[in-house]
């Protein structure tokens, strides 16, 4: 089993430590202006180093491997759709379920073009929050240019935690047109972005389908990352097939009931997203890296963040994951929780977890057989 503990911050100490290690042996001959010229290296690369990821092994085993030793022709699936009609055509069929909204699992009904907002907090406006490069993820999702990030506004989680809840419930965020969000994919590509990531998608497929046509058009090439919150409908997620790389989904809860609870009485969660992982799955399989340069360039990445007393009930989803996925599922354990946002008003969920907590996930993957799994903090 491979558990690393995966974080953003970079390694980059073997160079200056080389460095160090010929001064210190050779420091008779070494004059002081030396060893300014060597401080100053040492600043150099430890400042590098920032972007890299570091992985601290907390087990030896080597079986799994999260990197691909095959070569990875990569041409985006956007663009033959793009040529073929096909994109425009799924974004356009879209569109139109957006008058008796249906898109998430919450299944509102409304009509977004009367101006009507869904539980996820959108209209048929088009809102976004940021965008540009990031990077503050670990460094297969980065790279040297950062991920294009573009936040979008409104969320059908709706979290009673959320660590972005000014975006994600609260509605901050600026319209945009579909040939604006085109023009950000474009502007992502020409700064240097590794990829563009479309955080909290979901109520906004159509917008997305109909700019990626547009921005293919116009010479788009990124892989594109889908990072959800995983409550999605799997009927629709098919009209993603051929055009997201790089699926990054959270399975928040294995119960529908504290689903209910903490996320605005999503108590169809648990089966939503089962569903949906089987569609990721099939669409773009177990996650490989790019071996030349070490950056995600394809597959299905699960996060799943364990929160105090058992609310998320990881067991269940660590069980669910051996028995309907690959073992070797690409899966980030998170102990990063914290009482944000509404926590303080749900007693069971007012604390960080303990380390009981987390060692008790920790094993029962282990108890599994998921090979792939890692710990970010
Ligand atoms: S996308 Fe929004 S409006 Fe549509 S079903 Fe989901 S919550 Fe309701």
């Amino acid at each position: 089993m491979k558990l690393d503990r995966l974080n953003k911050h970079g390694s980059g100490a073997y160079f200056p430590a080389f460095l160090l290690f010929l001064y210190l042996t050779n420091k008779k001959q070494t004059d002081l202006k030396t060893l300014t010229n060597l401080l100053f290296i040492l600043a150099f690369f430890s400042f590098l180093g920032c972007s890299n990821q570091s992985s601290d092994n907390l087990a030896d085993d080597k079986s799994g491997s999260d990197t691909s030793a095959e070569t990875i022709n990569y041409i985006p699936g956007y663009i033959k759709l793009h040529k073929s009609g096909e994109l425009k055509k799924r974004g356009e069929e879209l569109w139109e379920r957006m008058k008796m909204c249906d898109i998430c699992p919450r299944n509102c009904k409304v009509n977004r073009f009367e101006g009507k907002r869904g539980q996820c907090g959108a209209n048929s406006d088009l809102e976004i929050a940021t965008y540009g490069p990031h990077f503050g993820e670990e460094y297969a999702f980065v790279g040297k240019g950062g991920t294009g990030r573009i936040f979008f506004t409104n969320c059908p989680m709706r979290c009673v935690f959320c660590l972005t809840h000014k975006i994600s419930c609260e509605g901050s965020g600026e319209k945009y047109s579909i040939e604006d969000l085109a023009e950000m994919m474009l502007s992502i590509q020409q700064s240097g972005c590794s990829n563009i990531c479309l955080v909290t998608p979901t109520h906004y497929i159509p917008h997305i389908l109909l700019a990626i046509d547009i921005a293919a058009g116009k010479g788009l090439m990124l892989p594109i990352i889908y990072n959800t919150g995983g409550f999605e409908n799997s009927e629709v997620l098919k009209y993603l097939d051929g055009v997201i790389d790089i699926y990054l989904t959270d399975f928040k809860y294995g119960c529908n009931e504290e689903a209910g609870k903490y996320s605005l009485g999503a108590f169809n969660y648990v089966d939503s997203t089962k569903k949906a992982l089987i569609e990721m799955q099939r669409q773009v399989g177990t996650a490989k890296k790019d071996p030349k340069t070490g950056l995600w360039q394809k597959g299905l990445i699960i996060r799943h963040l364990i929160m105090p007393n058992n609310v998320s009930c990881s067991k269940e989803i660590i069980e669910w994951i051996s028995k309907n996925l690959p073992k070797e599922t690409y899966i980030t354990i998170m102990i990063t929780y914290e009482p944000l946002y509404n926590a303080k008003n749900y007693p069971a969920i007012n604390r960080n977890i303990t380390k009981k907590e987390y060692m008790d996930v920790i094993n029962a993957a282990k108890d599994a057989g998921l090979t792939n799994v890692h710990v970010y903090d």
